[in-house]
């Protein structure tokens, strides 16, 4: 039985993990490096160990230090949020080895899933639609320009081990082929250790649709809906909603069983996201699955009532899942906002003293952070600050109270990205649903 977690995170997901913990009478313990050791994650558990220097790969990513960590706090299991280790097969196994509970799937499901084009395989095994494009890894630029050719320009080039926006190239021109296709060799071994690549059509047009999903060990999966989060710039989400809108039900309900199928085929054991590209009504193809807890999962939760890293600590700890899929209940439309420290114009992150900030409240609203006033926020991680959430009746009400949110919240000190949200929560191409991953680079 689960009865204390070391969270291996920081910031506003370290902070969303525990509050879950105590929720369930469970103990906890923060992990930190040197940077961070005034942070809120710290404050909040029940105790705290120092695993390193400030650089992730000496701390946050220093698997002896954190196994270390684990032992003399007598943790049983590991809630890893997301990035950093979560995705990390080798680290999930460790623990299996040691008797420790991973909180996440089984090493086996995060190592085929984080083989991109082994995950493209596995789908398509269940007719689960995948990008047109190669079957497995190229080697050769020749043989990747003549795919390329049979695909039809643009194509992408993605690294096998790719993930959070980064390994991928977009080629127009069959010209500009081989070049791209050298350069994403060596910048895949470089960034990931490997150098496979593969090569998909590039859709310009296309919205991200993904799925929610929660399996346990008993063979049970379920879909917990969708979310939409095609307003992304250079492949990162800035803003996600549940249910993705504008998506006819007959077409929602394929997309639904394509993620369940997929989870299944894979024997998926915890919760977990399917990625889709939806091109148009009736036609979507998978792009990978995410084998962790998402950035984005409260819009789920708000519109399902169902608290996902909850589920993620009962199905790790070998219990069964509490609903099935009639029992899903979706009530309204949910957004939330990335607040992250930057330039609203120019994207460039911007660290430094919070000096104060306030946030929204009222009815329908939700902030996940861990940031407070007096809070430095360091320039060596992501520049996430928080994220505010909202739920309304319908997608209208939402967007609605998400500009009151906005409008209330205040963050001096660092500059943030509330007056981009701002600007598009009143841009008519988002509130009618004009909705598509180029959105706003296109009108930068
Ligand atoms: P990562 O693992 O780095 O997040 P994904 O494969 O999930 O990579 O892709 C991230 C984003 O890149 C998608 O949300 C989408 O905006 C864009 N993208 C990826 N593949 C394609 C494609 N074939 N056509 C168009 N856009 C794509």
């Amino acid at each position: 039985m689960i009865h204390k977690v070391l969270v291996a995170n920081r910031g506003e997901i370290a902070v969303r993990v525990i509050r879950t913990c105590r929720e369930m009478g469970l103990r906890t313990v923060a992990i930190y490096s040197t940077l961070d050791k005034d942070s809120m994650h710290v404050r909040m558990a029940d105790q705290s160990v120092c695993v390193g220097p400030p650089p992730s790969a000496e701390s946050y990513l220093n698997v002896p230090s954190i196994l270390s960590a684990i032992e003399i706090t007598d943790s049983d299991s590991v809630h890893p949020g997301y990035g950093f280790l979560a995705e990390n097969p080798a680290f999930a196994e460790i623990c299996e080895n040691y008797g420790v509970k991973f909180i996440g799937p089984s090493s086996e499901c995060i190592r085929l899933m984080g083989d991109k084009i082994e995950a493209r395989r596995a789908m398509r095994k269940v007719r689960v639609p995948t990008v047109p494009g190669s079957d497995g890894a190229i080697t050769d630029e020749e043989e990747g320009l003549r795919i390329s050719k049979g695909i039809g320009f643009p194509v992408i080039i993605k690294a096998a081990a790719g993930g959070g926006g980064r390994g991928m190239k977009i080629v127009h021109s069959p010209a500009s082929f081989v070049n791209a296709f050298l350069t994403a060799q060596s910048e895949s071994l470089s960034a990931f250790g490997v150098p496979d690549v593969y090569i998909e059509k590039y859709f310009e047009h296309a919205r991200h649709v993904e799925v929610q999903v929660i399996g346990d060990k008993f063979g049970n999966v379920i879909h917990l809906g969708d979310r939409d989060c095609s307003v992304q710039r250079r492949h990162q989400k800035l803003i996600e909603e549940a249910p993705a809108p504008f998506i006819p039900a007959r077409v929602r309900k394929r997309i639904h069983k394509a993620a369940v199928d997929g989870a299944a085929a894979v024997r998926y054991n915890n919760v977990g996201t399917v990625e889709f590209l939806y091109i148009s009504e009736g036609e979507f193809y998978f792009l990978e699955m995410n084998t962790r807890i998402q950035v984005e999962h409260p819009v789920t939760e708000m519109i399902t009532g169902i608290d996902i890293v909850r589920e993620q600590i009962r199905i790790a700890d070998g219990k069964k899942l509490r609903v099935d899929q009639k029992g899903v209940q979706f009530r309204g439309h949910s957004i939330e906002c990335r607040i992250n420290a930057e330039d609203p114009e120019t994207f460039t992150p911007s660290p430094g003293l919070i000096n104060s900030c306030v946030f929204p409240g009222g009815f329908g609203i939700r902030v996940d952070t861990g940031i407070y006033p007096g809070y430095t926020v360091p320039p060596t991680y992501d520049s996430l600050l928080g994220k505010l959430v909202v739920h309304g009746d319908d997608r209208n009400e939402a967007i609605m109270r998400m500009r009151r949110a906005l409008e209330e919240t205040r963050i001096e000190g660092v500059k943030t990205s509330i007056d981009f949200h701002k600007k598009l929560m009143m841009d008519s191409d988002f509130t009618e649903g004009r909705l598509w991953t180029k959105f706003v680079e296109k009108r930068a």
